[in-house]
C-alpha cells in the first residue's frame, strides 16, 4: 500500500502568473523515506502543507493513505492529521508558556483517542531520552533549551501520536553538518523502530542518502 499517490498534482497561489508547485507522479509506499530538495521559493513548503492536509488540493489528485485528500473537506482533513500525520515545523513552534513535557503531549489535547495521562506522560519522557533531552529539561520552557534540543523536542512532539507519516520542514537548518548528521541518526532509529513514514525537506545533500526516493523541486521560470 502506498502512503502518498499523487498525479498531476499541481497548486497556484491566487495572483501569481505561474503555478508553485508542479509534481506529475508522487508513489511513496508505506514505510518509506522521500527527500524533498530545491531552490528558495520552490514550493517545497507548499508541498508539504498539501501532504498534511492543511492546504486543500486545487488541481490533479493526491492520496495520503489511499485516503483522497481532494474529497476531504477542511475539518476531516484536520481529523484526517491529528490521525496520521506528525509535523515538525522549520521554526519547530514550541509553545514557550507549557513545558517541554506539555509541548510533546500537546497532540492528546486535538485527538479523540488520548492516551491515559500516566501513559501520555510516559511515552513522552521515552521519547524525549530517546532524542537525548535530558530529564532535568522536560518542566523547563522549550526557550530555555538549546536550538539543537528544541528541534528535537518537537520531533518527539510529532512522533508522540504514533503518526503514520512524518513530516518535517528542514528540520536541521539551523544546525552545523555534525549536529545534523547526529540529528539525522537519531530521528531515522525512531521512524525506523516505528515503521513511519518519513518526507524530509533538506538543502544538506549529503542527508540524502538516507532517503528511499528524492522529489526535486525548481523555481516557477525555470532557473535551476
Ligand atoms: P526555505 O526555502 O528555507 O523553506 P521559506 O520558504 O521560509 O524558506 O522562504 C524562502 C525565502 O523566500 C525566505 O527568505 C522568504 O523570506 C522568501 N520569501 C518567501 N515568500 C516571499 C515572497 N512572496 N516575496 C519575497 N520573498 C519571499
Ligand atoms: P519553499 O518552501 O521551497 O521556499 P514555498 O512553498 O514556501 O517555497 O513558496 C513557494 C512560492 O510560493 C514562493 O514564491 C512564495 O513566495 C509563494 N508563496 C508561499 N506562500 C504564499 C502565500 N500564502 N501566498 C502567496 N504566495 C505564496
Amino acid at each position: 500500500q502506498l502512503a502518498i499517490e499523487a498525479s498531476q498534482l499541481t497548486f497556484s497561489y491566487p495572483n501569481a502568473n505561474t503555478p508553485t508547485l508542479q509534481i506529475e507522479q508522487l508513489a511513496l509506499p508505506i514505510g518509506h523515506k522521500l527527500f524533498v530538495e530545491g531552490p528558495s521559493g520552490s514550493g517545497k513548503s507548499t508541498l508539504l502543507s498539501l501532504l498534511a492536509g492543511i492546504t486543500p488540493v486545487q488541481s490533479g489528485s493526491l492520496k495520503i493513505l489511499g485516503e483522497d485528500m481532494a474529497k476531504l473537506s477542511g475539518r476531516a482533513r484536520d481529523a484526517f492529521r491529528a490521525e496520521h500525520i506528525g509535523y515538525v515545523f522549520q521554526q519547530f513552534n514550541l509553545l514557550p508558556y507549557l513545558s517541554v513535557l506539555e509541548n510533546v503531549q500537546i497532540a492528546d489535547t486535538f485527538r479523540h483517542k488520548k492516551l491515559a495521562a500516566r501513559q501520555g506522560k510516559e511515552r513522552a519522557m521515552q521519547l524525549l531520552s530517546a532524542l537525548q533531552i535530558p530529564q532535568e529539561a522536560f518542566s523547563k520552557s522549550g526557550i530555555e533549551l538549546s536550538v539543537g534540543q528544541q528541534q528535537r523536542v518537537a520531533i518527539a512532539r510529532a512522533l508522540y501520536a504514533k503518526p503514520d507519516i512524518l513530516i518535517a520542514d528542514e528540520p536541521t537548518s539551523a544546525l552545523d553538518h555534525a549536529n545534523a548528521a547526529a540529528f539525522m541518526q537519531l530521528l531515522l532509529k525512531q521512524v525506523n523502530e516505528q515503521g513511519t513514514t518519513l518526507v524530509y525537506v533538506s538543502h544538506d545533500e549529503s542527508l540524502r542518502l538516507n532517503f528511499d526516493q528524492m522529489v526535486r523541486l525548481r523555481s516557477p521560470g525555470g532557473a535551476q
